[in-house]
Parts: structure tokens; C-alpha cells; sequence
């Protein structure tokens, strides 16, 4: 009898508990379940300057035309483009946007790999930064000096960390976001941006160092933007030391925001100039297989645009990632963030699990993984039907 209390009291503690977690289980539930591997490289911070750029980005057509999955689709490697870098010009520093003169031949290699199906546009920001901040940090920041002064080294990539978020002002006292309508404004003038340099919306938007605000949002999508690729969480803020804080949600692939654009998940990280090998991508695309969800890898262009012998290693890596994820996974699929994003949201049979129990096991080895829940599923009994495979 004590055994029987105790067991329906566990039950019921259980479902208490259950029923608080609501709505995260239920977020966590309508995630798409992929029904084989995908893989997709995401690059982001391509730029209308350095000029460098134009063989790095050649020589990854190259590398990239050499592989085909099954049904003959090369792998594709998005591009998040900044629409305007910094650049010195007769001793004054200046910007330059993709839409002038003398980015056409970034531009070209550009619609080159995208005619080829092996880059994707993506809309990384008309600037790397909240221009305002980064005017008051030229004038105002002894390091600037340092920095403006290494003309062949001028990369957004180099500032300080903080203002590299376009959504945010560190210059301010206390830092703070832009004010939403300026924000609002600002995203939809660089979605129109993007259309005067690319020829098309973008339909996906990559928010630098992943902070926006739903202002963001409202302007993206005014201008075109569908989807927005995430690490998973909304960095909506920095703290007093510079340290980013998230809106506590949790993001799934498909997820819909409130301004009504899809959210993907990009949360495995192949970056060689950081020491990661082909055998951790290969690694990092076993595990999100066996999740049933797609592998985003992000590789930044900062690996193929410096020091020459770690360019090399890179694009070694990348091609030896290839030929591996080929060989153990016969099924595995290349195709672009879009392509992805658009087959979640049409619920595409071909591509996504349907049945219950299929999906249920899904559920819940991603349970078993996810902050918030993990200890939820291991005293519910639940991973018993995840099984190892
Ligand atoms: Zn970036």
C-alpha cells in the first residue's frame, strides 16, 4: 500500500511539475524532426572590403564544387554580408558599401558561387556596428587611434567586442539599445539596402553577435526578412561589463516570433582558426542527426581572409569535413538556410518526421539535452523509449 502512495504521489509530483514546464515541452514538441542529415556551412561577416576577400571567396567556390550529395546538390556555404566596411582612403578613413564601384569584384565572385548554388546571401547589417557608437568610439577612444591606423588590417572583426552589435550603443552612459523606432527604421533601410546591392530581399537575417530587439524584427520584416538564424536564445541586452544577457527563452528551429518570422538554430561551431578540426564538424553533424535536427556549422570568413598557412588549413578542413560527412552519412543533404527554413514551414513530408512515436523519441532525447527540461525527463522514466541508436 505505502508502495502504491509513494508511486502515485511521485506520479503526481511529476505531472505538477509537467504542467509548469508547459510551455517549454510544448515549444520543444513542435520542433520539426528531420527525417535525414543536413548540412549547411554559415559564414557571416563578408564584407565590401578587404579586397582579399575575392580569392578567399574563389578559392571556397572551388573547394565547395567538388563535393555533391546523393541527389547531386553541391554543399552550400551561406554568406552573412555586411553591406559596408571601413576602408582607408587617401589618409582618411572612409566607408565603403557594397552597392559602389569598387566593390564589384567582391560582388561578382559573390553572384558567381550563388549562380553556381554554392553561396547563399543572408543579411548580416549595413554596418557591423550601431554606426552612432562606432563615430563616438573613433573619436572618443584612445584605441581607436591604434586601430584606424593599421590601414591594410581594418576589420570589424578586430574592434571591441561590444561594439561589434549592430543592435547595440556601448558608448552610451548607462549602454543601452537604439531607441525601437530608430531600430525599426534602420533594419528595414538595410533590407532595402541589401535589395539595391543583391537584387533581391533577404529573406534571412543574421543579427551580429546574435543581439537584436523585436524592434529589429518589425523593420526586417517590412523589408522582406523571413527567417532569422539564432544560437538557440535572443541576446537582447549587455550587462555593465559588457557580458550578454539573454531574453530566457529557449529558440527552436521553426519557432515563430511574435512579428511572425521563423527562427533556425545555428549552435555547432567549425571554426578552424580556433583549432577545430574536420573531425569535430564530422562529430557536431553525428550529434544533431542523431537529434533528428540540421547541422548549422559557423565558419566566419576570418578563417580564409589572414595569415596564409591558417587560410590553407582551413579550406583543408573544410574539404576533409566534406569528404567524411559523405562517407558515414550516405543520406545527408546539402541545401542552403533558406531551402531549410522554407521546408519546415510548408511541413515538408519528404523532409520532416510525422508519425507520433517517431517524433516522440526525438523529443525526447532533445529533452534529455535541454536546460530547463533535462531533469524533468530523466526522473519522468522517459528516456527508457529514446533508445541508443
Ligand atoms: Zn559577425
Amino acid at each position: 500500500m505505502i508502495g502504491l502512495g509513494l508511486v502515485t504521489l511521485w506520479f503526481a509530483l511529476l505531472l505538477g511539475w509537467g504542467w509548469r514546464l508547459r510551455g517549454a515541452l510544448r515549444a520543444l514538441w513542435c520542433e520539426p524532426c528531420l527525417s535525414r542529415p543536413v548540412l549547411i556551412f554559415e559564414s557571416d561577416d563578408w564584407a565590401p572590403a578587404p579586397p582579399t576577400q575575392q580569392a578567399a571567396l574563389n578559392r571556397l567556390i572551388d573547394t565547395l564544387a567538388a563535393f555533391r550529395d546523393a541527389v547531386d546538390h553541391p554543399p552550400v556555404m551561406t554568406l552573412g554580408l555586411v553591406l559596408s566596411a571601413p576602408v582607408q582612403q587617401a589618409g582618411q578613413l572612409q566607408i565603403r558599401q557594397f552597392d559602389e564601384p569598387a566593390a564589384e569584384p567582391l560582388r561578382a565572385v559573390i553572384q558567381r558561387g550563388i549562380d553556381a548554388g554554392l553561396f547563399s546571401p543572408q543579411l548580416h547589417g549595413a554596418a557591423h556596428y550601431w554606426p552612432a557608437a562606432f563615430a563616438d568610439w573613433l573619436a572618443g577612444d584612445s584605441a581607436a587611434g591604434q586601430w584606424r591606423g593599421d590601414a591594410a588590417n581594418l576589420r570589424t572583426e578586430t574592434l571591441p567586442s561590444a561594439l561589434q552589435s549592430r543592435w547595440w550603443n556601448p558608448r552610451l552612459d548607462p549602454p543601452a539599445a537604439p531607441a525601437a523606432a530608430e531600430a525599426e527604421a534602420a533594419a528595414e533601410a538595410e533590407a532595402t539596402l541589401f535589395q539595391r546591392c543583391f537584387g533581391e530581399p533577404p529573406r534571412v537575417a543574421v543579427p551580429p553577435t546574435f543581439l537584436w530587439q523585436e524592434a529589429v524584427e518589425t523593420g526586417w520584416r517590412r523589408g522582406g526578412v523571413r527567417h532569422v538564424v539564432t544560437p538557440g536564445r535572443r541576446w537582447q541586452a549587455r550587462d555593465a561589463t559588457g557580458r550578454l544577457r539573454d531574453a530566457g527563452v529557449v529558440l527552436h528551429n521553426g519557432q515563430r516570433s511574435r512579428q511572425g518570422l521563423g527562427y533556425l538554430v545555428r549552435e555547432c561551431y567549425f571554426e578552424p582558426e580556433r583549432g577545430h578540426t574536420a573531425e569535430d564538424g564530422l562529430r557536431a553533424l553525428t550529434q544533431q542527426s542523431r537529434l533528428a535536427r540540421p547541422t548549422l556549422l559557423e565558419i566566419h570568413r576570418s578563417n580564409f581572409i589572414g595569415d596564409s598557412a591558417l587560410c590553407e588549413r582551413a579550406l583543408q578542413e573544410l574539404q576533409w569535413l566534406l569528404e567524411q560527412a559523405l562517407r558515414h552519412h550516405g543520406e545527408l543533404r546539402f541545401l542552403s538556410t533558406l531551402e531549410l527554413a522554407e521546408r519546415i514551414d510548408r511541413n515538408d513530408a519528404d523532409w520532416m518526421l510525422h508519425q507520433p512515436l517517431q517524433r516522440l523519441k526525438f523529443f525526447v532525447r532533445r529533452g534529455a539535452i535541454e536546460p530547463g527540461l533535462s531533469r524533468w525527463f530523466q526522473l519522468s522514466g522517459l528516456l527508457l523509449l529514446a533508445g541508443r541508436g
